[in-house]
């Protein structure tokens, strides 16, 4: 499995400041760095005040939880030892040791992936499973989907709405994880539309995960980074998608109405990209909100993307890749002409449009919101005599799994174009 997020080694550090909240940290060295993630300047590090289980028994304060750019680092030594005397057993994977001083830390990614543990996040912690996934992993499919024809899948409005009713909640985060394990064991690749600043002015929020450190947010990148090691490429669906009193992903944020002036909006890309590239992630593809975009705005996502994730409105016929030359490199449109799953009960209408697609020679290419599946996923405790965490997607009813299998029909998969 590809590892997206490793742990950053930094300089050392004054003991004096561990009694401020908060405070950066010169970055001088990071190792295995896939995908070209560019080191970042400083780290950020917080005390990270919470509770982090394991079958009741609470993970000792020595351990000294931390923040470090918003992710959920560990003291390491104190860390291992408390889950060894658990009898957790150590997987094949070798974790990355974050070096603060003279002390080793570890992110709880690593630490998850190298004891073989679930993380179920709440707003006070995380609690650590032991878990099974519902499904086999089938090792001969995945390497025969590679073997495919290509179809494109993005998931949609991705963003880290931390408000009672979002589509993002603790609970909807885990089922997103367990949607991202379950297409990264089928050998599907897919795209990850990430609203990188939620904004709701009616609850005066602006959730900026470079600047905010709590469990709600350390759970959003957790669960972005497991996208990202799924088979998930991560692009920016604008910075807010919104402005005025609108709330993300319901407003626009570019196009002929928007307030903006292009300086303004071109800031506006470049701060969602900066966002990315801070927590590590390269931003593959740019989109815009409800793809609404004017010719100048696309000439300034263009000069700082290669793929534009949306149909070249400006090239007929409508529904295949375009190409464009910029002064100094070309760009891809990458439309979605079967569109998207309106609802829960548009299942068939979508495979129809899918096979309108296929017809007419069109790609082959839709976008979902994973909030769609949520009911046929399930995530539930103690249901096993080990008491591990039973992680289920249901595959006869889900929408995703049936579009999934259609795609297998046609000999297609999930994958990008770039
Ligand atoms: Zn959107």
């Amino acid at each position: 499995m590809k590892r997206i997020w490793t742990a950053v080694g930094i300089g050392s550090l004054l003991v004096a400041g561990l009694a401020i909240l908060l405070f950066k940290t010169p970055a001088v060295q990071q190792e295995n760095l896939p995908l070209g993630k560019p080191l970042p300047d400083t780290v950020t590090v917080a005390v990270a005040m919470g509770e982090v289980s394991f079958e009741g028994s609470v993970l000792p304060p020595e351990a000294e939880m931390r923040f470090v750019d918003g992710r959920v680092f560990l003291k390491r030594s104190e860390t291992e030892q408390w889950l060894d005397e658990r009898q957790v057993e150590r997987t094949e994977f070798q974790a990355t040791p974050w070096v603060m001083g003279e002390t080793e830390y570890i992110s709880i990614n690593d630490l998850c992936e190298s004891r073989g543990l679930w993380p179920v996040f709440y707003d006070q912690g995380v609690r650590l499973y032991r878990y099974r996934l519902q499904w086999t992993e089938d090792a001969e499919a995945e390497n025969a989907a590679q073997q495919l024809g290509m179809a494109c899948l993005r998931l949609e409005d991705i963003m880290a709405d931390p408000t009672d009713d979002s589509r993002f909640t603790h609970e909807k985060l885990e089922k997103l994880r367990v949607m991202a394990r379950w297409l990264g064991d089928r050998g599907q690749e897919f795209s990850v539309a990430w609203i990188p600043i939620y904004v709701s002015p009616q609850e005066g929020i602006v959730n900026d995960l470079t600047e905010k450190f709590n469990w709600y947010n350390a759970d959003f990148l957790y669960t972005l980074d497991v996208l990202a090691e799924n088979g998930g490429h991560i692009g920016l669906h604008g910075l807010t998608h919104q402005y005025g009193e609108e709330a993300s992903a319901a407003g626009y944020e570019f196009g002929e109405d928007s307030p903006f002036s292009l300086a303004e909006m071109e800031e506006r890309i470049c701060r969602a990209k900066a966002i990315a590239v801070k927590l590590g992630y390269q931003a593959e593809f740019f989109e815009f909100p409800h793809y609404g975009m004017t010719r100048e705005q696309a000439e300034i996502a263009e000069k700082y993307f290669r793929v534009i994730y949306q149909q070249e409105p400006w090239a007929e016929p409508y529904g295949y890749v375009e190409m464009r030359q910029t002064e100094d490199h070309s760009v891809m449109y990458v439309p979605t002409p079967a569109d998207y799953v309106w609802s829960e009960y548009d299942l068939e209408g979508m495979l129809a449009r899918l096979s309108e697609s296929r017809e007419n020679d069109r790609l082959i290419s839709l976008f979902f919101h994973p909030s769609l599946d949520y009911e046929r996923i399930s995530c539930e405790e103690g249901q096993t005599p080990e008491g591990e965490r039973l992680l289920t997607y249901d595959e006869e009813c889900g929408i995703l799994p049936a579009i999934v299998k259609r795609m297998e029909q046609w000999n297609l998969r999930f994958g990008v174009m770039w």
